[in-house]
């Protein structure tokens, strides 16, 4: 590829971090097939192998170990070198002592200071191997030129000079960072690289260098035809400038000369950072020519059916690059008589048998949502020559909205999609819609059926007065039910009653078509009936066990409260309120992806789907989609913000009260009474986990967001007919304030001193095996909503740039809050159910009327407040 240069590859693919099929390999203990991995590296042309085995889910020492025992007795893989790759040194050392002739290991760093890096160098020594050393020092990561040539020079002076290293032995790495990432700073590290790369040379002779090439084009990821043409360009000037190997996926780097002209010019303006809209430039590039380019025959060859079979494709593929064409030649073809005869024919065809694939599981729902963007783009097209007053036949009218007080809408979008697939006309009313303009909408539109959506538990309230307000007014519409905190049993017991028409809980978008079509195809009744039986059913159920299931009295629940331990934490910590603002590389390795998967109707249980599951597909698109908008996001220059404190606290009875500046911050919290069969267990409460007013104590408190700049971003996807991309924007930014949250919750334990750094792995971290919990007001442990209200008092958090709704849900959406508890022996329960002596205290601790707090507790009492 780069001829008349002695470059040396180094193959990546055996690498557990970097590549996932090799990591599922050596995770199942199938060294066989892993094996096969390095054979292809070698085969590929890589001249050196690269080694990794870190991953918090192996034990990375006997990986190795294992591993490189494997291949030493494979002669055509052994006859190249391996460079043993970790950043614990004693997977190193392991891996050291297994390797046959001279290794190399990678990496060394000044990251600990001389004196550990002398003597880790000083263990390489020994062992006869090279060592790849990075530009880091005490204080981090080197990003500039000067730092990191002044690193390395440091660095050559002490291997040549205090550890006895040979030049030719040193291979320096000057990191290769990311370009492209919508941060400027960022923009000049290609440039810098190549430009170290000429200076170290100059300064430290005999050494060589190195570089990790697949970071660069990191935030272009799924876009491998940009990314082989940033690493071939980004190589074609490093080696020049003295690059002498280089970390890449061997066998997969396009040739410099064969880079198109055009492409070239832009992928050069960006590595050499020419031009400063380097990447937007390119991402419009490749948005014009990505499909094209990246799937080659199969692209091309559906371009040759006839149209309507091209339009079918594109539907069922979910492919919109053709769409516009195939539409003008629809329009001008001679075929339909008017714009409206293309929708309701080849169209809708086409939509009806992704309807039909999906209720027979044969489609997913990702996939049912990109099918339904094509639609979208090609009504949105035909729309301009369509005749006034032209309308589409439908199957229904359904009416959609979240509740007044609610914001969250993924759940609500993803059935509207669904619905408008099996051609029904949805109207959606977007969130925070309250009562009267739902119903008002409904008569004026004249729908066929109304859907609420809401995720917090005062929408279920709220839901349940939409159902009152609906039979007061004699509207006489099926209701639909869904959202998270929704349930066939909440629907059965609350609204159900209040409403004599037709009320369904619809558990998720794939049962929400069947359920329509039953309801609106229900002209004797029948469905109707059923639905009430079975719901008769569940509530005369639910009110037998309310029976079975006594409640302790609050006294007697106070008197088995959970007693902790002592106080185990140092309140020499700083108090007051911190603002933090972190880049999404910062949390990403700590998204937990499991709720992501679920809200696109997959399992949560998505590695062990991907690792062996004939669905696996479906898995990796999703993850590529969502690592696609990362750079999206980061381009939009997305952060993860929040604002956090620690103050002094104690418990007053059930109360916890924080103190900020003299004030008092007073949190009153309910207790665990229903009875248990287990005799000593404990009837807990949140402040059983705090210190009297002798004991010193803190707790912290935060509130996290990452949807400050996200509302633009949502607006170009909907203006685009994009709700596969604002579905997904969505579902993203909240797993984004989720790792947020937890990896501030660390930062906190960092400075309290409850956990040390680098103690803990990262699966413990993601199983929360750490000490102290961030309960969040509306959940389980604490299910009071309007608690925040005190927090933001305390935090100030509307400047954090969160506000609550009336119905205290934080807008924007894609926000978490709470109080984070240090001590060790704090667990998250749930309250579950409580009686009427705990609401009336609960009310005169929170200075407001029983019925207040009955309201807000609905979900929680254990009695009928209609009985009164
Ligand atoms: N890892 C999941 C966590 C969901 S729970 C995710 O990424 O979606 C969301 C938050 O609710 C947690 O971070 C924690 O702050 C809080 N929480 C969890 N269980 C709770 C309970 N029983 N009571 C109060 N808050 C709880």
């Amino acid at each position: 590829i780069f001829s008349g240069s002695s470059f040396t590859m180094i193959g990546e693919r055996t690498n557990v971090a970097g590549s996932r099929r090799f990591r599922n390999l050596i995770k199942a203990g199938d060294y066989e097939s892993a094996t096969k991995v390095a054979r292809q590296q070698v085969e590929g042309g890589a001249n050196i192998i690269d080694v990794n085995m870190d991953d918090g889910m192996l034990d990375a020492v006997s990986a190795m170990r294992r591993f490189l025992n494997q291949i030493a007795g494979e002669p055509d893989i052994a006859r190249v070198p391996v460079m043993v790759d970790s950043s614990r040194f004693e997977v190193i050392e392991a891996g050291l002592a297994c390797v046959q002739g001279k290794a190399i290991v990678n990496s060394l760093s000044l990251k600990e200071g001389e004196a550990e890096f002398l003597r880790q160098a000083r263990l390489c020594r020994r062992y006869g191997a090279s060592v790849v050393v990075m530009a880091f020092d005490e204080h981090g990561q080197a990003t500039d030129t000067e730092r990191r040539v002044a690193i390395c020079k440091r660095a050559y002076r002490l291997l040549v000079h205090d550890a006895g290293f040979l030049p030719e032995d040193i291979i320096f790495d000057p990191n290769v960072l990311a370009i492209g990432t919508g941060i400027e700073e960022h923009d000049d590290y290609a440039v810098s690289f190549i430009e170290s790369t000429r200076r170290i040379k100059e300064a430290c002779p005999g050494v060589l260098i190195s570089g990790g090439i697949s970071n660069l084009s990191f935030s272009f990821r799924g876009n491998n035809r940009v990314r082989e043409a940033i690493h071939s360009v980004f190589l074609y000037h490093a080696i020049q400038a003295g690059l002498d190997m280089g970390i890449v996926n061997a066998g997969q780097l396009e040739v410099y000369d064969e880079i198109p002209k055009e492409l070239l010019t832009l992928v050069e303006d960006l590595v050499l950072n020419r031009t400063p809209d380097a990447t937007e430039a390119l991402l419009k590039w490749s948005e014009r020519n990505e499909s094209r380019g990246r799937t080659s025959a199969p692209t091309l060859a559906w371009r040759e059916l006839p149209l309507e079979e091209r339009i079918q494709y594109a539907l069922l593929k979910g492919q919109t690059d053709f769409i516009d064409e195939d539409m003008a030649e629809a329009r001008t073809c001679g075929e339909y008589e008017a714009p409206l005869n293309i929708i309701e024919g080849p169209l809708m065809t086409g939509m009806g048998t992704v309807g039909d694939l999906f209720g027979e599981g044969k489609m997913f729902l990702p996939q049912v949502v990109k099918s339904a963007r094509v639609m979208k783009k090609a009504v949105a097209y035909l729309e301009p020559y369509m005749e006034e007053g032209a309308a589409r036949s439908s199957a229904g009218r359904i009416l959609m909205a979240t509740v007044k007080g609610d914001v969250h809408d993924i759940g609500k979008n993803i059935v509207g999609v669904v619905l408008r697939c099996n051609g029904y006309d949805v109207i959606d009313m977007g969130v925070m819609v309250p009562a009267e303009q739902i119903l008002e909408t409904a008569l004026r539109e004249n729908v066929d059926m109304i859907g609420l959506s809401g995720l917090i538990t005062p929408s279920l309230d709220e839901m349940v007065f939409v159902a009152k307000e609906m039979e007061r007014r004699g509207i006489r519409l099926p209701l639909l039910i869904g959202g998270a905190t929704t349930s066939k049993k909440h629907t059965a017991v609350k609204i159900a009653p209040v409403n004599a028409g037709v009320v369904a809980h619809v558990s998720d978008a794939s049962r929400s078509v069947p359920t329509v079509s039953a309801l609106l195809s229900d002209s004797t009744g029948t469905t109707a009936d059923q639905l009430r039986v079975e719901y008769n059913e569940i509530r005369a159920r639910w009110e037998a066990r309310q029976k079975q299931r006594p409640l302790m009295s609050l006294a007697a629940a106070r008197r088995m409260a959970y007693q902790r331990t002592a106080p185990c934490i140092s309140t020499q910590v700083a108090y007051g309120v911190r603002d933090f603002s972190i880049p999404i590389e910062a949390v990403w390795a700590l998204i937990d992806w499991g709720p992501f998967f679920l809200t696109w109707g997959l399992r949560a249980s998505w590695k062990k789907q991907l690792a062996n599951s004939s669905n696996a597909e479906r898995y990796r698109e999703l993850l590529e989609d969502a690592s696609a908008m990362r750079a999206e996001f980061e381009a939009a220059g997305v952060r993860i913000r929040g604002r956090y404190g620690t103050f002094p606290a104690h418990r007053d009875g059930d109360d916890v009260v924080l103190e900020k500046g003299g004030v008092e911050f007073r949190f009153p919290m309910l207790r665990q009474q229903e009875q248990r069969r287990n005799e000593g267990a404990a009837y807990m409460s949140l402040a059983d986990f705090v210190g009297g007013p002798g004991e010193e104590d803190i707790l912290g408190a935060f509130v996290v967001t990452s949807g400050t700049e996200l509302k633009p971003l949502i607006e170009r996807f909907d203006t685009a007919h994009d709700d596969y991309s604002s579905i997904m924007a969505k579902a993203l930014a909240d797993r984004l304030a989720e790792a947020g949250t937890e990896w501030l919750h660390q930062q906190m334990r960092h400075e309290w001193g409850t956990e040390a750094p680098d103690s803990i792995s990262l699966e413990d971290m993601l199983k929360g095996r750490y000490p102290g919990i961030r309960p969040a007001h509306g959940y389980p442990a604490c299910p009071d909503h309007t608690e925040k209200a005190t927090l933001w008092e305390l935090l100030d958090g509307s400047e954090a740039g969160v506000t609550l709704s009336e119905h205290f849900a934080m807008i924007p959406a894609a926000s978490v809050s709470g109080l984070v508890f240090p001590h060790p022996d704090a667990d998250y329960f749930a309250v579950g159910r409580i009686g009427r002596d705990q609401v009336e205290d609960y009310a005169k601790r929170k200075r407001c009327t029983v019925a207040v707090a009955e309201r807000w507790l609905a979900q929680n009492l254990a009695y009928d407040t209609s009985e009164d």
